[in-house]
């Protein structure tokens, strides 16, 4: 295992009422209460978070928002800022996943802004990135991905993020990139994370992967030396699957 402190994290994406959340909140704290090696974050929908932020708030579990407005208040019907977040207890959002970059129009300068204002109101960003099908055969992927990285994360300083990387490709398909094409993209990253931010940072920064991770492919992605994790979509809504995936050895 690296010396990275691994993190599993599920994005439950539109599912689970907030009755179901609860319920499965409720299993999952009792199912994985000894498991204090690794990290686990769970993003609930918004309706969601009050009840999962009462069953896990004294727990191993962390939770945060899927995603959340870039200005702090204001009239932005409909939106959900970070303090509203930090305020229920979330430790974490997710930045630039790319449902919302697909379906929502969310832009590199977007997520730079989100990221800033989720730093300033005490949030843990989780920032994704990735590739096209497209952008992979035409051999982009190393260009596509620092471009992202670059703008989203411009406004950072000397504060904790993390990275998934989820190839487009792979979410929600049941086609994982190979632990070694996941690997080499991890590698270009913490590359550029070290011209960009010094070795230290490198070598802290934890880097997960993303697209269709299940329980037989945790244990081989996790193998590698730059994979930190894994920020699974869904394998995470179901317990059989997610325990596992918890568990990776
Ligand atoms: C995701 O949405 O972040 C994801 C990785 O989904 P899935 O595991 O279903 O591919």
């Amino acid at each position: 295992m690296s010396k990275r402190v691994p993190i599993v994290a599920g994005n439950w994406k539109m599912n689970k009422t907030a009755t179901q959340a609860r319920a499965f909140a409720i299993q999952l704290r009792e199912r994985i209460r000894n498991v204090t090696d690794r990290e686990i974050i769970v993003f609930p929908p918004f309706t969601a978070l009050p009840v999962v932020a009462d069953e896990l708030r004294n727990s191993n579990i962390r939770f945060g928002g899927q995603n959340m407005h870039w200005e702090r208040s204001g009239a932005f019907t409909g939106e959900v800022s970070a303090d509203f977040l930090s305020d229920l207890g979330c430790t974490h959002v997710l930045v630039g996943h790319s449902e919302r970059r697909r379906d929502f129009g969310e832009d590199d300068d977007t997520c730079s802004r989100k990221v800033r204002t989720a730093l300033d109101a005490g949030l843990i960003p989780l920032f994704c990135c990735g590739e096209t099908l497209e952008q992979r055969n035409a051999e982009q992927t190393s260009d596509v991905v620092k471009h992202q990285l670059s703008i989203g994360l411009d406004s950072v300083k000397d504060e904790e993020f993390i990275i998934a990387y989820e190839p487009v490709w792979a979410i929600g398909t049941g086609k994982t990139a190979t632990s070694t094409q996941a690997e080499e993209v991890h590698r270009w990253i913490r590359e550029w994370l070290g011209k960009r931010f010094g070795p230290a940072v490198a070598e802290t920064v934890r880097i997960l992967y993303g697209g269709s991770v299940k329980p037989n492919n945790i244990n081989e992605l996790m193998a590698e030396p730059d994979i930190d994790g894994a920020l699974v979509g869904g394998a995470g809504l179901d317990l059989a699957s997610f325990e596992p995936i918890v568990r990776f050895k």
